[in-house]
């Protein structure tokens, strides 16, 4: 059934399924769960295999959005409002992680809920044109940055 859009919603967050009770939940045959779990879909091993609902539904979640166009320059995917938003102020950081690849993160201009996008970090100007991208780097480093030590206020409280 290609195209077919699943409803994330008829699952829920805090309940685990078994594959069985997952196909018939969201009405597809057993073997779209078994497909799912086989490109990623993260089960709780034994027997019979559990899926934690909250996992569930950001696996289908992802899924839904993946079947759309690719958002657009300066766009997020916002998994609350479901659609493509831009980032509140214009402003994104972009979380630095490996080889230049790295994680844009933003809060949703409309519903206020932070949104993730992939992206390579030669490709940000790109991706993200005239918008103002912190980059971040993991984990961040403190040192360099003045930290008020304990000792200084003391020797201040002996003088006065
Ligand atoms: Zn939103």
């Amino acid at each position: 059934m290609p195209g077919k859009r699943i409803n994330p919603n008829l699952i829920k967050t805090h309940y685990s399924y078994t594959a069985d009770e997952l196909a018939k939940r969201l009405g597809v045959h057993k073997n779209t769960i078994r497909n799912w779990a086989r490109v990623g879909l993260f089960f709780l091993p034994g027997r019979p295999i559990l899926f934690h609902g909250g996992t569930v539904r950001a696996f289908i979640a992802t899924r839904n959005a993946g079947r759309r166009a690719p958002c657009p320059p300066g766009t997020f995917y916002c998994f609350r409002c479901r659609d493509r938003r831009k980032p509140a102020l214009g402003m994104i950081d972009f979380i630095d992680r490996l080889r230049g690849a790295g994680n844009l993160m933003a809060i949703c201009e409309t519903c206020g809920a932070t949104m993730n996008r992939r992206a390579r970090r030669d490709a940000l100007a790109a991706i993200m044109p005239g918008l103002d991208v912190q980059i971040r780097q993991r984990p961040p480093t403190l040192s360099g940055s003045p930290v008020p030590s304990l000792d200084c206020t003391l020797k201040e409280r002996e003088t006065t």
